[in-house]
């Protein structure tokens, strides 16, 4: 058995990772990076938040990730099928300079990725920086000594196995949950039990003008699709289910279902009629879950290893942005001053109250996701504004929206009431009215089945 010695170990090299490895290296520790994969490599997740950027400046990348294949993603839009009424976050007008927050950024857009070639970017950022990087690098244990971590067990991609002992253990491997699953920590959440299915296409419609770039949501029954328009005319499809475990999605593939949605709704279809399958379509089940704890004597969970809550918002690459910055400075006073628990406390709290915040929105969004008539206020009123910028209320909600998480708790908490009471007109109306009307839809499509073709160049 070969060993080794670092002062903190990162498990795992995707942005919450490379992110944590790169300010921890500019405060002068050995950091050793181990990650599973070999680089580039497929990971779904592909639609960011113009705040980022933020952190993108500290870091020094905001410049050199402009240069990479992104799409430009100046907004969002959400909308109940073909239905005109739609609801715009559009980021990139002038009345962007209304922004309520002090902390205003220069680039006021975010970006739809290639992940694997994003992810690649970061990794290679934190290795020119100074951390030892090794792909294809299973971490096989965490050790301890009583409830402190000591160091790892791991296996290099010729199957040699090493301990590497270090001062202190960052998992940050994603929805592997290495010491989440270990010590039993993992909390499924109880309200948002979504499964998605997701694949790229090429030759899928998509918009013309600055709004080509926009993420798209399409709210149907109990979930919703993206649209995600990647570079090389690829669009990344997705469905989000909440609760489909006694339906049909038991039985079927994963592209089958895909496709059923596809074939299902009109609106959907007709983005398709020119479409290709580039990639092999994939399933996630039970996406929403939180770990009970999240530091401990010489160990943090980073990133999708912390908790993750759901796609609808794209908050997920955001948060592993940001808990990577928090927890480098949590690590940082831990190990300056004596291996002083308070700071990883601190970064505890911190996240505690992040996912408290995103989940709760999430939960009220998917409870107003049964009643359509919910959703269709919801639309028609917040869509009133065609630019939410001229509302104040709205504009400091999608300020939050767009990652300002440390910021507008209480436009946010105004918010929930405000969707409880749209929750509450949707049960109302089922109950008394017997209007939900999600089954009866003029979207849906009777015409013969569409055929697909597997494009010839397609990736994995
Ligand atoms: P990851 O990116 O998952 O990285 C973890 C790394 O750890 C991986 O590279 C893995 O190989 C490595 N690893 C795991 N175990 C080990 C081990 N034992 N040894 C060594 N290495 C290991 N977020 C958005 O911002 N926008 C979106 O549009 C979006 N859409 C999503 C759609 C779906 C269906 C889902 C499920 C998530 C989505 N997300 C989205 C969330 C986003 O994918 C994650 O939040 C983000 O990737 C988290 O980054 P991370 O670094 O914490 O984890």
């Amino acid at each position: 058995m070969n060993h080794s010695y670092y002062d903190v170990v990162v498990i795992g090299g995707g942005p919450a990772g490379s992110t944590l490895a790169t300010l921890l290296v500019r405060k002068k520790y050995q950091v050793l990076v181990l990650d599973r994969e070999k680089f580039p490599r497929f990971h779904v997740g592909e639609s960011l938040l113009p705040a980022t950027q933020l952190i993108w400046e500290k870091l020094g990348i905001a410049e050199p990730l402009q240069h990479l294949s992104n799409t430009f993603k100046y907004g969002t839009e959400i909308r109940i099928g073909l239905n005109p009424q739609r609801s715009e976050y559009e980021y990139s007008r002038q009345e962007f300079y209304k922004f309520p927050t002090r902390r205003l950024q220069q680039r006021p857009y975010a970006y739809q990725v290639e992940r694997s070639e994003f992810d690649l970017f970061l990794l290679n950022h934190a290795r020119e920086e100074g951390a030892t990087v090794f792909e294809e690098a299973v971490v096989k244990q965490v050790l301890w000594e009583g409830d402190t971590a000591t160091g790892i067990r791991w296996q290099s991609k010729d199957n040699i196995e090493y301990i590497t002992k270090a001062k202190f253990i960052a998992d940050c491997s994603g929805r592997y949950g290495l010491i989440t699953k270990s010590r039993k920590f993992l909390i499924p959440n109880k309200t948002i039990k979504t499964s998605a299915v997701f694949g790229h296409f090429k030759h899928v419609t998509r918009a013309c003008g600055i709004q080509q770039g926009y993420f798209n949501g399409y709210v149907i029954e109990n979930g919703w699709i993206w649209f995600i328009p990647l570079a090389s005319d690829i669009m990344s499809v997705g469905v989000v289910m909440n609760e489909p475990g006694t339906s049909w999605w038991k039985q079927k593939s994963p592209e089958e279902i895909l496709l059923t949605y596809v074939q299902q709704y009109k609106f959907i279809r007709e983005r398709f009629e020119q479409a290709e399958q580039f990639s092999k379509i994939r399933m996630l089940r039970d996406l929403s879950y939180a770990s009970k704890r999240s530091v401990g004597d010489g160990w943090i969970l980073v990133g999708d290893a912390n908790f993750f809550v759901d796609p609808l918002f794209s908050s997920g690459v955001h948060i592993a942005f940001l808990s990577a910055e928090k927890a480098a400075d949590a690590i940082d006073g831990f190990l300056k001053n004596n291996r002083d628990r308070k700071f990883l406390q601190q970064y505890e709290k911190w996240s505690q109250k992040e996912h408290f915040h995103v989940s709760t929105t999430m939960a009220l969004m998917y409870k107003m996701l049964k009643y359509r008539i919910s959703m269709q206020l919801l639309i028609k009123l917040t869509g009133k504004y065609s630019n939410h910028w001229d509302n104040l209320f709205l504009r400091r909600l999608v300020a939050w929206g767009s990652g300002y998480y440390e910021e507008f708790h209480w436009t946010l908490y105004c918010s929930w009431l405000f969707c409880f009471l749209l929750i509450g007109i949707g049960k109302v109306c089922e109950k008394f009215l017997g209007i939900s009307g999600w089954s009866t839809q003029p979207e849906f499509c009777l015409e013969s089945p569409l055929t697909i073709p597997k494009s010839a160049e397609s990736s994995s």
